[in-house]
């Protein structure tokens, strides 16, 4: 537990000093987790507010404005905002009510304490912070957590939350005061990590973007070299695919194909003048993942999962109707290494092959310059409380477990939870490495585009 220290007035400033409330506030909570059969110690935090966020199991004491770092880690909380005015308070932003503490208002005894879970600065898990607008509303918030914590916990389980308490004491013992949530404890919003790196010396033509109810991965398809009839290319279609995307996304009650519908007609309308009947035309998997009130929905097009992790278990959600077809010319490219001539003039075959069935009855679907391809989507939802996380990957990072089979889903979310994004296409990298030509695992190319984006809550 890091608790905030101060220098004693009067005294040189060369060793800072902890209130009396804060280190009642240790004590009681190195009690409450004793109980747990956990054990705690505190550190001081410097009257500069310099505080290690990036530690598991940690638990912060300190007022915002004692710590800058403090400060900007709390900017991120969507529900509950600090505020000076007059006095200090926190305005609940949803509501727009303010709480104010009862000391500064009429004088009376009682505070307003502040209890979060928030995200750590490094993206690798969270910290427990508990503030007052006083000292005393720390204590109120230890006091609820005393007796509250199973309650709390079935609430939130691992989850980012935050919420005010209000408490009243007995001016006569400061030290006990009663408490109740002055709001109702909320989730915070999604929080989306992403990555994108190509898979070799050619442009990347994956697009990856996370928002605070959105998390989109397209990846381009391969054109091997074919004519497509426009003259922007794969990174440019995926470009403005994934921001139409997200711009006909932006009003939450628009069903998540409807949105694609739309963004695949105003992409095609930004290049007229290319031949968008060309069955080579900029061609790109889809991806979606958003929330909104109490669910998370749902979208897939071709081969781009969107990997759900509940409490028990783990839900893949991919559309692979392209492997149902051209099954024999797939084998001729497989059964050759990926640097050969022969492999190249396979991959050729294959993809002109599948420009002729893409996009129609007979063969499968993907994003493209026809907004129909959108009504031919798996789309679906999934109530929040059931999700722990969930990983939206291209299957440049989904081989891992799908084709390479070096991990499984479990350690793929450990493998986010602990490394981020950049990490887990690291890992996928060093799989590669191991097999550069393609012979222990036949593939398009030594290494594809491969992209994250990894949602927690
Ligand atoms: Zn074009």
């Amino acid at each position: 537990m890091s608790v905030a220290g101060m220098y004693e007035a009067g005294k040189a400033p060369d060793r800072e000093v902890v209130t009396r409330e804060d280190l009642n506030n240790f004590e009681h909570l190195r009690k409450l987790v004793t109980g747990m059969k956990l054990d705690a110690q505190y550190e001081v935090i410097p009257p500069a507010g310099i505080v290690n966020l990036n530690r598991d199991n940690h638990v912060v004491i300190c007022g915002p404005r004692r710590s800058p770092i403090v400060a900007q880690v709390l900017e991120g909380d969507d529900n509950l905002r600090f505020a000076k005015d007059t006095a200090w308070h926190v305005v609940d932003q949803v509501t727009g009510k303010e709480y104010r503490s009862p000391a500064d208002e009429d004088g009376s005894a009682g505070d307003v304490g502040y209890l979060g879970r928030l995200p750590r600065l490094d993206g690798k898990g969270t910290f427990l912070y508990l503030a007052g607008i006083h000292a005393i509303g720390a204590s109120g918030v230890v006091h609820y957590l005393e007796n509250n914590l199973a309650e709390l916990y079935r609430e939130v389980r691992t989850r980012r939350f935050s919420t005010l308490i209000s408490c009243r004491y007995d001016p006569k013992s400061p030290g006990e005061p009663t408490r109740h949530p002055a709001v109702p404890t909320r989730r915070l919003s999604m929080r989306v990590a992403i990555d994108t790196q190509p898979g070799g010396a050619a442009p990347n033509e994956d697009w990856v973007a996370g928002t605070p109810t959105l998390a989109i991965v397209l990846d381009g398809l391969s054109t091997a070299g074919l004519d497509t009839g426009c003259r922007h290319g794969v990174p440019w279609y995926v470009a403005h695919l994934g921001s139409q995307l997200v711009a006909a996304l932006a009003d939450p009650e628009i069903l998540l194909a409807a949105g694609l519908s739309d963004a695949l007609e105003r992409v095609a309308a930004l290049h007229p003048e290319c031949d968008l009947r060309n069955p080579g035309t900029p061609s790109a998997t889809v991806a979606v993942l958003r929330q909104r009130a109490g669910f998370l929905d749902h979208l897939v097009l071709a081969d781009s999962p969107v990997v759900l992790e509940g409490h028990q278990d783990i839900t893949v959600i991919t559309d692979l109707r392209v492997d149902d077809v051209l099954v024999e010319l797939r084998a001729e490219v497989e059964q050759y290494e990926t640097h050969t001539a022969d492999h190249k003039e396979a991959l050729r075959r294959f993809v002109a092959a599948q420009r002729q069935i893409r996009n129609t009855p007979a063969g499968y679907w993907v994003a493209a310059a026809d907004p129909e391809a959108a009504d031919h989507a798996f789309a679906g939802c999934t109530a929040t409380e059931d999700v722990r996380a969930a990983a939206v990957l291209s299957d440049g990072v989904s081989r891992l477990v799908t084709e390479y089979a070096m991990a499984t889903w479990a350690e793929v979310f450990t493998a986010l939870r602990t490394g981020g994004p950049r990490e887990l296409i690291n890992t996928v990298r060093k799989v590669e490495s191991t097999d550069p030509t393609g012979r222990r695992w036949p593939r398009y190319k030594s290494g594809d585009d491969a992209s994250v984006a990894f949602c927690q809550w």
